[in-house]
C-alpha cells in the first residue's frame, strides 16, 4: 500500500510517499514559499537524484498539484498515475482532547479540527489548507490526520492540569497537551523493542531535542507527562523559545517594554531561547562553533540547555518510579554529541553509565547504544520517523 505523508505549514509543504509494507520512502521532498515570490518544489525521487522546480505556487492546492505532477512524471516520475496512490496521511499539530487517535478525515471531522484553532492558530489553519488542497485534487481519495497532541493524551490529570482555577481547564481548555506525540511515541517503540524486558514494565525518558525541543516520561508504551503545554512554547528553552519560565515574567516585561500581546509572543516565541542567551543563533551547531571559539554567551547558552534537559530527566526518573532507558532524538538529539554529554554528565546516581568516547564517535543515522554494556539506565540515540508513523496509521485506518 503507497501512502502520501502531508505536512503543511504555512509556506511550506514536506512530503514523502511511502510503501508501508516494504517501508521504503519512494519520494520526498519539500514544497517551499507557498504563496510568496520564488516558489520552489524539491523532489527527490529514491536513488534518482534530486530534481528543483521554480515555479509560482499561490496556495496549497498549486503546491499539491506540482507534487503529484512530478509523482507521476513520465521521466522523474515513481507511480504510473495518482490512482496508485491509495491513500494520504497527514500531520495536524493540535488534536486537543477530542483526538487521542489518528482520525479518518471527513467533513464533520474537519469541523472539529477548525474547532480547536484557537489552541493552535499558528499551526492547525497551515495544516487544514495542506488537507483542502489534497481532497480537491484528490477527492475519492481516503485520507488520515494523525496529530501530534495524540500519544500525550494518556497523560493523568495531575500531569495535565495547571495550577489554575478548574475552570480555565475544564470552559477554556487551558491544559497541557504536548507536542512532538508521533515522535516521541516512535522513539519510545524503538527503544522498548531493545530493552529486555516486558514492554508493560518499561520506564524510558525519551529526549526530543531539534529547534523546538520536548522530553516525555512514557509508562509501558504510555506517555505520562511531557514538558510541552497548552502550547510548544513550555519546557526547556529552545531555538528561539523561552520555555518554562514564572509567568509574572509576562506582565513584567509587557509593561517595562510597553509590548502588547503580539509584542510579547513575539518576544518569547521568536526572539528567547537559545537565540535570546547567547545574542549569537538559535541553531546549535553555530552554538557550538562559538562556544569553542571562546563566545562565552554561546557556551552560557548550550549550558542552560543541558542542565534543563538534565532537570527533566531527573523529574521524569521520579515520576516513573526509576528509568530503563533514555532516548535521544531530533536534529540535536541525533547530531550533536557535545550536547548530549554535556546532559548525560553526572546522571551516574540514576544508574547510568555512559560510554562518552564512544559517544563522541557514533555513527549517525542509525540506531546507537552509548551506554556501557553493564549500564543500569541504557541510552539510546534512535533517529526520529515521524512520517513512517502516519504512514502506518493511516494504512491501518483505511486498509479495505
Ligand atoms: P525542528 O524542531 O525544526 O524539527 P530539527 O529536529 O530539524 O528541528 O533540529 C534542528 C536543529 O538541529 C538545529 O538547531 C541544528 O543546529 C541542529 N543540528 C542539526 N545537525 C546538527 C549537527 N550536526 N550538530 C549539531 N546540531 C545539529
Amino acid at each position: 500500500m503507497k501512502v502520501l505523508v502531508v505536512n503543511a505549514g504555512s509556506s511550506s509543504l514536506k512530503y514523502q510517499l511511502i510503501d508501508v509494507d516494504s517501508g521504503e520512502v519512494i519520494a520526498k521532498g519539500l514544497c517551499e514559499r507557498i504563496g510568496i515570490n520564488g516558489s520552489k518544489l524539491t523532489y527527490k525521487p529514491t536513488g534518482k537524484g534530486t530534481h528543483e522546480f521554480e515555479r509560482d505556487m499561490k496556495d496549497h492546492t498549486d503546491a499539491i498539484q506540482m507534487v503529484l505532477d512530478a509523482l507521476v512524471d513520465k521521466e522523474i516520475g515513481v507511480v504510473g498515475s495518482m490512482a496508485e496512490i491509495d491513500a494520504v496521511g497527514h500531520r495536524i499539530v493540535h488534536g486537543g482532547e477530542k483526538f487521542s487517535k489518528s482520525a479518518v478525515i471527513d467533513d464533520d471531522m474537519l469541523k472539529e479540527v477548525e474547532s480547536l484553532t484557537d489552541l493552535a492558530p499558528l499551526h492547525n489553519p497551515a495544516n487544514l489548507m495542506g488537507i483542502r488542497a489534497c481532497r480537491a485534487i484528490m477527492p475519492d481519495t481516503p485520507m488520515v490526520a494523525v496529530f501530534d497532541t495524540s500519544f500525550h493524551q494518556s497523560m493523568p490529570p495531575e500531569a495535565f492540569l495547571y495550577g489554575l482555577p478548574y475552570e480555565a481547564y475544564t470552559d477554556l481548555m487551558v491544559r497541557r497537551y504536548g507536542f512532538h506525540g508521533t515522535s516521541h511515541f516512535y522513539v519510545s517503540q524503538r527503544a522498548i523493542a531493545k530493552l529486555d524486558m516486558p514492554a508493560e514494565q518499561t520506564r524510558v525518558i525519551t529526549c526530543d531535542l531539534g529547534n523546538g525541543s520536548s522530553i516525555a516520561a512514557v509508562k509501558g508504551g504510555k506517555c505520562i507527562d511531557t514538558s510541552m503545554g497548552l502550547t510548544p512554547l513550555e519546557g526547556v528553552p529552545m531555538g528561539t523559545r523561552c520555555g518554562d519560565m514564572d509567568p509574572a515574567i509576562v506582565t513584567f516585561l509587557m509593561e517595562k517594554l510597553d509590548l502588547d500581546t503580539a509584542g510579547i509572543n513575539t518576544y518569547m516565541n521568536k526572539k528567547s531561547g537559545m537565540l535570546g542567551i547567547s545574542g549569537v543563533s538559535s541553531d546549535f551547531r553555530d552554538l557550538g562553533d562559538a562556544a569553542q571559539k571562546g563566545n562565552e554567551r554561546a557556551e552560557l547558552a548550550l549550558k542552560t540547555f543541558a542542565y534543563k534537559v538534565k532537570k527533566y530527566i531527573g523529574a521524569y526518573a521520579a515520576a516513573l518510579g526509576g528509568v530503563d532507558a533514555i532516548v535521544f532524538t531530533a536534529g540535536v538529539g541525533e547530531n550533536d554529541k557535545g550536547v548530549r554529554a554535556r546532559i548525560l554528565e553526572g546522571l551516574e546516581y540514576l544508574g547510568v553509565d555512559v560510554d562518552f568516547e564512544y559517544n563522541m564517535h557514533a555513527p549517525r543515522g542509525e540506531e546507537v547504544e552509548i551506554s556501557k554494556p553493564g549500564s543500569k539506565v541504557k541510552v539510546f540515540v534512535i533517529p526520529t520517523d515521524e512520517e513512517m508513523v502516519i504512514a502506518k496509521d493511516t494504512a491501518k485506518l483505511t486498509a479495505k
